[in-house]
């Protein structure tokens, strides 16, 4: 159902009065400008604010330290040696997957190579990597690196799909037509499920089924996605994923990262990997030196390599239980696309020439973030937010990312900001 907006400030503050979602706003530490009074932070694609709830939580780990040193691993309020468990089954929510699909490791570029490892398997026949372009660095460098470890030059074998000329995202189609065209020599396709840059969603389940019908192996970069869109990872029939969770997660600095492994692989214990102790079986895991057979857990646990991260573990269960008691990411994606709606509605209005959002207009090809590239002063616009007070970001050459979203910014910030860009000329 289209919405329909007004540019008045009167109307803003009237959706942020019937927005049901507006208290989990108080649930967050809201940062300061140099005006005392809280910024309007649309960076959270960047680094989510803290959740309040989440000191207390770190410091009940610190106090089981404190108190019971080696014995906290089983008596702790919360076990560390099962402290994974605790984020399992919201996690699997968040992406649409079953609890034993999901496990909770490391940070994101490690466990695309752990991933990598299991499923880049190159052929002689089949060797090549399909990803998206403009991608993350950290992933093209991952990818190129697993292709020359594999002996092969990444210049033959990294696949771009890019936008057209004169555009700005990556068609759907295109992405297919590589499929098509290089199918029977791609061995994996890696794509984002949000793109950082442009925004852009992509329909994960078509490029699955496009891919898989070519016998491509499919992984997924959810880092932009989780905590953004709604994900059926399963039902999609996606073979990996892995995402952070410092960005829409709210989880903290380097916060530990997450993997998915789709049930058909994740319980394949002939699936070889790199593999640590708390991948084993916990029925010998602590027979250590005198069990020196890998044998793996038959679920995305089988590729946990070390026991779990406590303290980038803890804030995540206090961000989890937000989503949770929000209603999960169906009833925040409704007000996301209502409050990045608004904000585009917002920037056309303004019938700017010195403007371009360059994510998709469509609601079902973005999530919350608009990238606006800015023809003229770029810089000089980015400065006068900043001295608005609000925190976006930049991205070389000439593009402003703002990410609105749904937990914790308001309508009325939006209207703000979009007054700031408007008078831009
Ligand atoms: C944020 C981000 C990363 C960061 O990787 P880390 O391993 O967490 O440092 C990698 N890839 C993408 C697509 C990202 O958005």
């Amino acid at each position: 159902m289209p919405i329909s907006f007004s540019t008045d400030e009167e109307f803003a503050r009237k959706l942020d009065a019937e927005d049901s979602l507006r208290h989990f706003r108080e649930r967050f530490h809201l940062p300061l400008g140099a005006n005392g009074k809280p910024l309007i932070y649309l960076a959270g694609n960047s680094l989510g604010l803290m959740p309040k709830a989440a000191r207390k939580i770190v410091e009940q780990e610190l106090d089981d330290w404190a108190k019971l040193a080696v014995d906290a691993h089983l008596k702790a309020a919360t076990p560390w040696y099962t402290y994974h468990e605790t984020l399992r089954e919201p996690v699997a929510r968040l992406v649409g997957a079953k609890p034993n699909e999901v496990i909770c490791m490391n940070s994101l570029t490690v466990n695309l190579h752990l991933m990598m490892a299991t499923f880049y398997r190159p052929t002689k026949s089949r060797v090549k990597i399909l990803m998206e372009e403009p991608a993350f660095p950290s992933d093209t460098y991952a990818i190129k690196t697993q292709i020359a470890h594999h002996r092969f030059d990444p210049k033959e074998a990294l696949v771009l799909a890019r936008p057209r000329m004169g555009e700005f995202t990556v068609r759907q189609d295109d992405i297919e037509a590589a499929l098509e065209k290089h199918g029977d020599q791609i061995a994996l396709v890696l794509i984002a499920g949000v793109n950082f840059f442009t925004g852009q969603l992509f329909d994960l389940e078509r490029i699955t089924a496009a891919a898989h019908k070519r016998g491509v192996t499919v992984g997924i970069d959810l880092a932009h996605a989780i905590g953004n869109v709604p994900l059926a990872l399963h039902d999609w029939n996606v073979d990996f994923a892995v995402w952070c969770s410092y960005k829409y997660l709210n989880a903290g600095p380097g916060a530990v990262a997450g993997a998915y492994v789709h049930e058909r692989h994740a319980t394949n214990r002939e699936l070889p990997r790199l593999a640590g102790w708390f991948g084993n079986d916990p029925a010998t895991r602590f027979r250590l030196h005198l069990e020196p057979e890998f044998i793996p857990v038959p679920s995305a646990d089988g590729w946990q390599v070390s026991n779990p991260p406590i303290f980038s573990m803890a804030p995540l269960r206090a961000s989890l239980s937000i989503f949770d008691e929000a209603g999960g990411m169906e009833t925040l994606r409704a007000k996301s696309i209502k409050l990045t709606g608004y904000l585009q509605f917002l920037l056309e209005s303004a019938r700017h020439s010195k403007l371009t959002v360059i994510t998709p207009r469509e609601t079902d090809a973005r999530g919350c973030q608009l990238s606006i590239s800015v023809h003229e002063h770029p810089k000089e616009l980015f400065g006068k937010l900043e001295a608005a007070g609000v925190k976006c970001d930049f991205r070389e050459p000439n593009v402003i990312r703002a990410a609105p979203t749904p937990l914790y910014n308001t309508f009325h910030e939006v209207w703000r900001v979009a007054g700031i860009l408007a008078e831009h000329r």
